[in-house]
């Protein structure tokens, strides 16, 4: 584990910080991005006014840290500060099409956070990253290291040159060095590769351990993809994760597997038979090894991205832990609001992590009250200052329950946003079929044809769709194939009462 980085200083006084080299300075919170960003500046936070501090804070809640030592290297104080400037462009994967590599361009930078936006799609479908993100790569990596770059709504892959596209938009890529050297766990074994067969648990819904390959290794990580669903599912994850465990696992352990969709026969699966009918082999049981118990418990403080409202981090404890993940609260808001996390998440952090890498942090409601000037609309949504918006960046705040990220009637449309992909036309479907699954991993075909991948769209609502049409829901001609909210689910509801 990482020790605590030199330049991590808690601040004692919020009206000082170090800069770069370790030196004090004056606090300027109120100063401009170097990058001429719009700074968030309409509704100074509280510690943006210098009354709240992370020292008095813990002692005044008689509270305790997360040690830092429990934090990865995604999540713990930067070695490099974020380079980034705005209208750089990249490449990265898309975090709703894991399988997905794009091209981005940095919207927004913060601290050492960046908001990157999907070049000919609207911003609504913008997303927060870490500048240091393994899921960033130089413009030219795909190409160098064989991957389909998802181009540019709006052109044709078979056209698309990176160097011309730069050219004719007066663009900049952002240079090499700005992407972080990666492999902190060493480079991927041998062992593992493209194609062979393991059993993952899915992250949606953590209690199910299904049927998977691997679809792509990228340095030390490998995606995880589940045989026979759509790639939203995918995700990326080390080798030595807790997620992914040899085959045969579920048996030794006495849990249930579930078998890919449409196989015959799910409640006999058999992965001998599956890999001889699939031609495939599963990757060695010896080379997995487990990772210790993450380590953080109920009550620790830590500074959390906040999932509904990704341009903030805001102070949170945690409330609950499992094998996995960790559920975070978000101190001074209510506990509807307190959702569950990967510990592994890149958008958790150590306290002191935003003073350290020049990003506001919000913190509990009550402790510095905002003063509002007399006639002008607020939020009615306690403890919201009205920062942020359902749509997405492209409105910056709201006034309303209807723009509120945090009001009841859009807590119930959490993940309705419609997916990018499916609001290409049918014939940019044609033109573009990189967001399929092209690479046969998963159209497997264990009864000797093709099954189609389920593609089920992942919307329904439309609160977050700005100028989507909802037609476009339906451009592959495919109906929602389970009329539960999640297919998965079902799953685990067959699984339960197969137990039962
Ligand atoms: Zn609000």
């Amino acid at each position: 584990m990482k020790q605590p980085n030199k330049k991590r200083k808690l601040s004692m006084d919020s009206k000082e910080r170090l800069d770069q080299d370790g030196r004090l300075e004056q606090a300027e919170e109120e100063k401009k991005p170097k990058d001429g960003t719009t700074p968030l500046s309409h509704v100074p936070s509280a510690a943006a006014q210098g009354a709240w501090s992370w020292e008095w804070y813990l002692k005044e809640q008689k509270a305790v840290a997360a040690p830092v030592e429990l934090f990865s290297k995604d999540q713990s104080f930067p070695e490099h500060e974020n380079g980034f400037q705005i209208g750089m462009r990249l490449e990265g994967i898309d975090p709703r099409h894991p399988s997905v590599f794009c091209v981005l361009s940095v919207a927004e930078v913060c601290g050492y956070r960046l908001r990157l936006h999907f070049d000919g799609y609207l911003s609504c479908y913008d997303f927060w990253t870490n500048a240091g993100s393994p899921d960033i790569h130089p413009v030219g990596w795909c190409e160098k290291t064989k991957h389909e770059l998802h181009i540019p709504k709006g052109y044709r892959k078979d056209k698309f040159v990176w160097m011309d596209y730069l050219k004719a938009c007066k663009l900049q890529n952002a240079p090499k060095k700005l992407f972080r050297n990666r492999s902190p766990n060493g480079p991927m074994p041998k062992e593992f590769q493209v194609g062979m067969k393991l059993e993952a648990v899915d992250r949606k819904n953590p209690s199910l351990v299904c049927v998977a390959t691997i679809a792509d290794i990228v340095e030390d990580r490998l995606l995880v993809h589940f045989d026979n669903w759509d790639d939203s599912y995918d995700y990326w994850c080390d080798v030595n994760s807790p997620y992914v465990q040899p085959v045969g696992w579920c048996q030794e352990n006495g849990r249930t597997l579930i078998a890919p969709q449409g196989y015959p026969d799910p409640e006999n699966f058999s992965w001998t038979e599956y890999l001889e009918a699939t031609q495939t082999n599963a990757v060695p049981a010896k080379v997995f090894k487990m990772r210790l118990p993450h380590g953080f418990l109920p009550n620790m403080k830590l500074e959390v991205v906040d999932k509904r409202n990704p341009r903030l981090i805001r102070v949170a404890t945690i409330v609950d832990v499992d094998d996995q993940r960790v559920k975070v609260h978000f101190d001074g808001w209510d506990h509807k609001y307190d959702y569950w996390v990967e510990a592994d998440s890149p958008d958790i952090h150590p306290i002191g992590w935003c003073d350290v890498t020049g990003h506001p942090l919000e913190v509990p409601q009550g402790t510095n009250d905002v003063k509002i000037p007399p006639g002008q609309a607020v939020c009615p949504t306690p403890g919201c200052r009205g920062i942020g918006h359902i749509r997405g960046p492209r409105y910056s705040g709201h006034h309303s329950a209807f723009g509120c990220p945090y009001s009841d009637m859009n807590l119930k449309k959490e993940a309705t946003l419609h997916d990018r992909l499916k609001e290409q036309t049918q014939a940019n479907l044609e033109s573009d079929s990189s967001h399929s699954k092209s690479k046969n991993l998963c159209s497997l075909n264990f009864n000797g044809k093709h099954e189609k991948v389920n593609s089920q769209p992942r919307i329904l609502g439309g609160a977050g769709a700005a100028g989507a049409s909802p037609v476009s829901v339906h451009v592959h001609g495919v109906s929602p194939p389970f009329p539960g909210p999640s297919p998965r689910q079902g799953a685990t509801l067959q699984a339960a009462s197969r137990r039962g």
